[in-house]
């Protein structure tokens, strides 16, 4: 019975040690655990506290009194005397009651933020400086070029506006003497002169009549380029409007044998609401192109189109069975003073600038122009227009 039990307490005594032992591992285990922590903190604290010592800006501690409390190498480096000069130095002057702002000192340009803090129960000042001379450099240099732009457009825009009145002045100057001309020579081709001299009063109308297009188109041009030209949104009869044109072409139509039709389908509402003079002057010009490069067949104009929401979708087709535009030279009959031909000038006469006024006229419409078309088949304008519907 003793046996047994001093048997349990070696048993015991011995797991009492063994438990101890582990204890006395893990307690040295946390110790070391925490030994490392300890070090690291104290090595994180001595990174933060070098911190401002490293930093590349100048950073500086003051008391309100104005006494020093830290510089960092960066300050002393930038700003020399501040530890002597305190708060008389210029970068630390006036430095009470203020978060940002920007000094001056030895040529360049620092943004301050300032903090506020407590050192040993006397309010202190925390100045971070930055240096941004580059930055201001380089706004003072985007403003000036900004400037410049700005007067450079205002220049250009002077000038445009001046070309713009001396054109439209000139064409005014010249319609009158040239209207007098056309005028003054019909009659005396009216009068029936004799043998030679018909002929040449024939031509100085034709070339007065030439040059007055020319005038005119110019004048519409410069209109266009400074902005002048507006376009009417009065109610006028579409239908009105194409007779018009019809009869102003036919006799150029049939002086070259050419049949001339207009067709306008049942659908196209009575009264619309666009700009008839702008619109007849556009189909003007492409009939009347129509008419120049076709030698036989005809020339057709057809509109057609449908309703959509008190809108007339106007769909307005010119085509000719005349000489036709190669394709790679479509886009560019739309350009100014563009010919699809170096030959056309010799050969039909004009400038190259009926389509772009056209184009430029459709467009402040709001509108979209196309042409189709295949070399010795023919060419098909087509002019696509909204215009709103008139109930009145
Ligand atoms: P212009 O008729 O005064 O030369 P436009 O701007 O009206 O100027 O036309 C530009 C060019 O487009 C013309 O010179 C011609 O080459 C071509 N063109 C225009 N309309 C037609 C057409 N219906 N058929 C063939 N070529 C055309």
């Amino acid at each position: 019975m003793s046996g047994d039990f001093f048997l349990g307490g070696v048993v015991s005594t011995l797991a009492f040690l063994f438990l101890e032992t582990l204890l006395f591992f893990y307690r040295a285990h946390k110790m070391k655990e925490a030994g490392r922590y300890l070090r690291r903190a104290k090595e994180e604290v001595h990174e933060i506290a070098q911190l401002p010592l490293n930093n590349p800006y100048p950073q500086i501690q003051i008391s309100k009194s104005g006494a020093i409390i830290f510089v960092n190498p960066a300050a002393l480096k930038n700003f020399p005397g501040i530890e002597s000069q305190a708060g008389k130095h210029p970068v630390l002057s006036g430095i009470d009651d203020i978060e940002s702002r920007e000094v001056h000192f030895d040529g360049k340009t620092y943004h301050q933020n300032v903090s506020k803090t407590v050192v040993n129960g006397e309010q202190a000042y925390v100045v971070f400086c930055y240096d941004i001379t580059k930055r201001k450099i380089y706004e003072k240099d985007l403003k000036e070029s900004h400037t410049r732009a700005e007067m450079l457009r205002v220049e250009a825009e002077a000038a445009k506006e001046a070309r713009g009145d001396f054109l439209a002045n000139m064409s005014h100057e010249l319609r009158t003497p040239m209207n007098g001309i056309i005028g003054l020579s019909s009659i005396l081709a009216d009068m029936g002169l004799s043998g030679e001299k018909q002929g040449l009063i024939e031509a100085v109308n034709s070339c007065a009549k030439n040059l007055l297009i020319l005038l005119n188109d110019i004048l519409d041009f410069s209109k266009i380029e400074a902005g002048e030209l507006t376009i009417e949104l009065i109610p006028f009869d579409l239908r009105k409007t194409v007779a018009e044109i019809e009869s102003l072409q036919r006799s150029i139509a049939s002086e070259k044998g050419l049949l001339l039709s207009a067709k306008i389908d049942e659908n196209v509402p009575e009264t619309l609401i666009g700009d008839p003079s702008r619109l007849q002057q556009i189909l003007n010009n492409l009939i009347g192109n129509a008419l120049k490069f076709t030698e036989e067949g005809s020339v057709s104009l057809r509109v057609s189109g449908y309703k959509e929401f008190g809108i007339f979708k106007t769909k307005i087709l010119v085509q000719d069975t005349g000489i036709g535009i190669p394709k790679h030279k479509q886009a560019a009959v739309f350009e100014k003073f563009q010919q699809a031909d170096a030959s056309t000038a010799r050969k039909y006469g004009g400038t190259g600038l009926g389509l772009a006024i056209t184009k430029d006229l459709v467009t402040l419409m709001n509108g979209e122009i196309a042409v189709e078309s295949e070399e010795g088949q023919g060419t098909t304008f087509t002019v696509s227009l909204k215009l709103p519907i008139s109930h009145s």
